[in-house]
């Protein structure tokens, strides 16, 4: 079962993706418990990709609106693209796993 089993949760990885994405919170600093490690890791891989800066501003990268500033590419994400975000989370958790396994760590 992933995580889009539970509304809740997947409206706490949305919003830990728009946060990521647009800076608004720091990766590194980022454990947040409701999450497992694998889900952690994919929610960073994941708000790596859907925003694009140039020239000092944001836009975003799942359908090349903008320019944004920090905050409006953190409601853009949320209002716009929950489901997509939430896909590109379950297909980056199903990549990790699968990158483990052959790995034989998992
Ligand atoms: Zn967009």
């Amino acid at each position: 079962m992933g995580a889009t089993g539970s509304g809740y949760l997947e409206a706490r990885i949305v919003e830990y993706v728009a946060r990521l994405a647009a800076g608004l919170e720091d990766p590194d600093a980022f454990s947040p418990r409701i999450l497992s490690r694998l889900y952690r890791e994919a929610v960073v891989n994941v708000a790596l990709r859907v925003a694009e800066p140039r020239d000092r501003v944001l836009y975003c990268s799942l359908c090349g609106r903008g320019p944004y500033t920090r905050r409006g590419l953190y409601l853009h994400l949320k209002r716009v693209h929950p489901h997509e975000i939430l896909e590109l989370v379950e297909s980056e958790v199903r990549r990790i796993s699968a990158y483990a396994k052959r790995r034989g760590r998992a």
